[in-house]
Formats: C-alpha cells, sequence, structure tokens
C-alpha cells in the first residue's frame, strides 16, 4: 500500500515524581492511504499517548527517539505553528467520550461553525479570510454545510440538533455529532479513539457501521484505538497489538485472526466473551510500572510460556509471515526493524 503515517521507533517519556515513565518504547507501524488500522491493547497500554504523539498533543512529555512521517514529511520537526495549522485539517479526532468531548455552554451549530471557521483561516490567506469573513453568504453556506453533514451521521432532524445543546441529546446522538464534527474538516487521517464506547452495545454497533460508512465512501484513512480486538476485526484492515508501550503483533486483520502467534494477543482473543456464556476467560496480572519496567520481555511477569531467557534477552520482532511480525521469543524470522539487525546473532 501507500503510506500515509508512519511510526517508525517511537519513543515517549514522561518525567515523574517517581522517575522516567518509559510510556512507550520503540514502537513501528504504518497506516497506508485509505486503510483502517487498529491500535489494539488494554487500557493503560500506551495507545491514547501514541495517538496524542502523532497529533501533536502530548506537551509534558519528551520524544527522545523516533519519528512520526506524515506524508513524507517527519512531524516531529516541525514547529508548533506549523503543527497547528495541520491539526483540524489534515488529521481529525473523535474521541471516546462525547459528553466530555463537547462543549456543554455552546450549541451544536455554534461548535461545527467553530470548526468550518478555523478550518477557513488556516486554509485561505489572511486576505482571502478577510474578504471571506465580509462575504454576508459564508455563515449561510457554513450552517447549510454543517445541517448537510447532520444528515450524513444519520441524524434525523437536523436543523433541530443544530441548534440543541448538548445535554438535550441522546449519548448516541451525541457520537454522531462528534463523528460529523471530526469529519467536518475533511480530514486525510481520522484518529477513534473507542467511539461508542459510553453507548450501549446495540447503539455502538450502529455508530461503528456508519462510520464504517462514512470513511468508506470519503476514502479517509482511519486509526483506530481500542481495547476491543472483537472491535478491531470488524472495523480494521490491519492490527497492532500493543502491550505496555511496544507493538508486540502485527498483521493484517484476517490473518492476525487465522494466526495468532504472541501469547498476549492470544490472551486477549480469549478475552472476547463467547457467544454462548457471555465471559472471556481474560489475562491475568497487570501491566508493569513504566519507571521501573521489565528490561527485556515487558509481558513476562503474565505470560504461561515465559522462560528465564525472557527476563534476560528482550525479544525484538521478528518477521514471521507477510506483513507479520511478533515480538516473542517463540517465534524466530528474520528481524522487522533494520535496527535490530546488528544483534541478530
Ligand atoms: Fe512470553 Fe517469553 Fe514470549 Fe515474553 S518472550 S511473551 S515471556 S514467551
Ligand atoms: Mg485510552
Amino acid at each position: 500500500g501507500d503510506p500515509l503515517l508512519e511510526v517508525r521507533n517511537l519513543h515517549v517519556h514522561f518525567d515523574t515524581h517517581d522517575g522516567v515513565a518509559e510510556v512507550i518504547n520503540g514502537i513501528d507501524f504504518t497506516l497506508n492511504r485509505g486503510e483502517t488500522a487498529a491500535l489494539v491493547g488494554e487500557t493503560g497500554c500506551g495507545k491514547s499517548v501514541t495517538v496524542k504523539a502523532i497529533l501533536g498533543l502530548l506537551p509534558s512529555a519528551r520524544i527522545p527517539a523516533g519519528e512520526i512521517v506524515y506524508k513524507g514529511e517527519n512531524v516531529l520537526d516541525l514547529s508548533d505553528a506549523q503543527r497547528h495549522a495541520r491539526r483540524g485539517t489534515d488529521m481529525s479526532m473523535i474521541m471516546q467520550d462525547p459528553m466530555t468531548s463537547l462543549n456543554p455552554v455552546l450549541t451544536v451549530g455554534e461548535q461545527m461553525l467553530d470548526v468550518l471557521k478555523w478550518q477557513g483561516r488556516s486554509r485561505l490567506s489572511f486576505t482571502s479570510w478577510m474578504r471571506d469573513k465580509l462575504d454576508r453568504g459564508t455563515n449561510d453556506a457554513h450552517r447549510e454545510r454543517a445541517i448537510e453533514m447532520l444528515g450524513d451521521v444519520e441524524i434525523s432532524a437536523p436543523e433541530r440538533v443544530f441548534e440543541s445543546y448538548p445535554v438535550e441529546l441522546s449519548g448516541g446522538m451525541r457520537q454522531r455529532v462528534l463523528i460529523a464534527i471530526a469529519l467536518l474538516s475533511e480530514p486525510d487521517l481520522l484518529v477513534a479513539d473507542e467511539p461508542g464506547t459510553a453507548l450501549d452495545v446495540t447503539t455502538e454497533a450502529k455508530v461503528l457501521d456508519l462510520l464504517d460508512d462514512l470513511v468508506e465512501e470519503r476514502d479517509t484513512s482511519v486509526l483506530y484505538i481500542t481495547h476491543d480486538l472483537g472491535i478491531a476485526r470488524e472495523v480494521s484492515d490491519y492490527i497492532n497489538v500493543m502491550y505496555a508501550g511496544e507493538v508486540v503483533e502485527q498483521a493484517p486483520t484476517g490473518e492476525l485472526f487465522a494466526n495468532p502467534q504472541h501469547p498476549y494477543t492470544r490472551g486477549l482473543l480469549s478475552s472476547i466473551p463467547s457467544l454462548s456464556t457471555g465471559i472471556g476467560s481474560g489475562i491475568e496480572g497487570h501491566l508493569p510500572d513504566y519507571t521501573d519496567p521489565p528490561t527485556a520481555c515487558r509481558f513476562a511477569d503474565r505470560c504461561p510460556h515465559a522462560e528465564p531467557e525472557c527476563r534476560e534477552f528482550y525479544p525484538y520482532p521478528r518477521t514471521t509471515g507477510t506483513d507479520h511480525t511478533v515480538a516473542c521469543h517463540l517465534f524466530d524470522g528474520p528481524p522487522a526493524h533494520a535496527r535490530h539487525a546488528e544483534g541478530d546473532a
């Protein structure tokens, strides 16, 4: 495929009272144009930190190494002003909690018009922006566009919702409004952080179907964050499984489900509740302390297959199939990333 976004050897550190928290420890993944890739892992595994680093929303973090290449340009090299101009037009994000991501004191319409005005400013030169401001037709055109977008997300009374405050809407409606807002700027990259998780299962399924149709029509690339491998299977072409700030396995969706390899991936798979019992077996234990993580395999304390070597040698990712990489001593293959080739004895 044609890469839109390439994350290479990304490290993200936070300074805490207990020392340096190494929250992202050298991850690599690619999102191709027109495709959907998922970052999957339990809460706290670094998914949200990763996308915030991509969107430039981590003012207190340090990025000691790595590249985030978007449209061929390392965004970590851009100035704040350059990044600011890009965010919101090229990249949009749908937050996971519609209640806290919408401004309660503004109507839906006011929030949508803000996005359209902001987009106009960043795309046009100042003079054309002024001309634009003077054009009385602009507000009407923006209003029309916003209401049309509310219709696109299948809100049945868009004019009424346009005039409503968030508190007047159901959870499902608010989630649709957030999708509409994210798509207003016609982003090439849409980051979706567990949309629908605040909703009941039926409404969530409808929202995910809708989102799927909308990005398909627009050929938008989507980076999907979820703790739920079942949802990742529904929505994505490619899955990156994260554990404790590392990508432990990555593969095209069909391949990952046909041939799951890493013990953590297998644990996640057995955590998907069975249809008959509704109970998943889960994975015992919890994520390591990021200020004092295991130096070799970060999953060793929870892994049913852990051997002494797992605590001694770092399991760097190896290629085990087409576009399939696994970071575990149980699996052999050529190093997935050139930077690991030298240590490959
Ligand atoms: Fe388990 Fe060892 Fe593989 Fe880590 S490297 S996942 S501890 S088998
Ligand atoms: Mg999160």
